[in-house]
C-alpha cells in the first residue's frame, strides 16, 4: 500500500531492537484518512471470506479496525488487557506476551461478542512475533468461531509472526512489509 509506505518512510522512527516508532498516524496521534483507506484495503483482500466480525486489540488496533469494520458493515470487537469492572458477564480470556512491553497481558472477550458460526477478521497494527494474532485467534476458536483472515498494518517480515501464523494454517495480509530495520533504516520486502 504505497501511502502506507510513503508515511512508514517519512515519519517512521527506528528504535534501538528492531522496534518501529509511528505515533505520528497510527499509535498516538492518528491519520483518519490513512485509516479510511486501511479500511478499503482490507475489505477489498477479504472481500470474498464472508467476514462477519472484526476482532483486534485495544488500544492501537481499534482505529485500523472500526475502519475496516466500517467497510464491511460488521461490528468490531476489540480485546481488552485490563479486566473492566463492567464486564461482568462469561468472557473468554488468553495470555500474550507483549513484544514492546515486554510483558504478559490477560486479553478478554465478552462471550456476548463472538460465537458459533462466525468468520472473524483479526486486524492488528503491528505483526512482529506473532503473539497478539495468535491470541486473538485463540479466543476466536474458544468461542467455536471461524479466523478466516488476519489483516496487520505493518508486518516485520524480519520476526517470525508471519511465517507461525501460516504454519498454523491462517491467512495472513500485510499492508506493508518489512524486511528490515538494520542501521536506524526502513527497508521493505522486495526492496532489499
Ligand atoms: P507480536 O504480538 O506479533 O509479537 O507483536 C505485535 C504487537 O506488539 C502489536 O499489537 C503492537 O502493538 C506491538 N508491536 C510489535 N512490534 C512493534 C513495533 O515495532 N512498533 C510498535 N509501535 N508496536 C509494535
Amino acid at each position: 500500500m504505497e501511502l502506507l509506505k510513503q508515511k512508514v518512510m517519512n515519519e517512521g522512527i527506528v528504535l534501538a531492537k528492531g522496534v518501529l516508532k509511528v505515533d505520528s498516524f497510527l499509535n498516538h496521534q492518528m491519520d483518519p484518512f490513512l485509516m479510511r483507506e486501511i479500511g478499503r484495503e482490507f475489505k477489498e483482500l477479504f472481500a470474498e471470506e464472508g467476514i462477519t466480525k472484526v476482532l483486534t486489540i485495544e488500544s492501537s488496533g481499534i482505529a485500523p479496525g472500526i475502519m475496516t469494520a466500517l467497510e464491511f458493515g460488521v461490528p468490531l470487537i476489540f480485546a481488552r488487557k485490563q479486566k473492566s469492572l463492567t464486564l461482568t458477564e462469561d468472557i473468554f480470556v488468553e495470555k500474550v506476551y507483549s513484544f514492546t512491553k515486554r510483558e504478559t497481558n490477560e486479553i478478554t472477550v465478552s462471550k456476548k461478542f463472538v460465537g458459533q458460526g462466525e468468520r472473524v477478521l483479526i486486524v492488528d497494527d503491528f505483526l512482529a512475533n506473532g503473539e497478539a494474532a495468535f491470541g486473538l485467534a485463540r479466543i476466536v476458536e474458544q468461542a467455536g468461531a471461524a479466523v478466516a483472515g488476519i489483516g496487520i498494518v505493518i508486518e516485520k517480515s524480519f520476526q517470525p509472526g508471519r511465517k507461525l501464523l501460516q504454519e498454523a494454517g491462517y491467512r495472513v495480509e500485510s499492508l506493508v512489509r518489512i524486511a528490515s530495520l538494520e542501521d536506524g533504516k526502513v527497508t521493505f520486502v522486495g526492496e532489499e
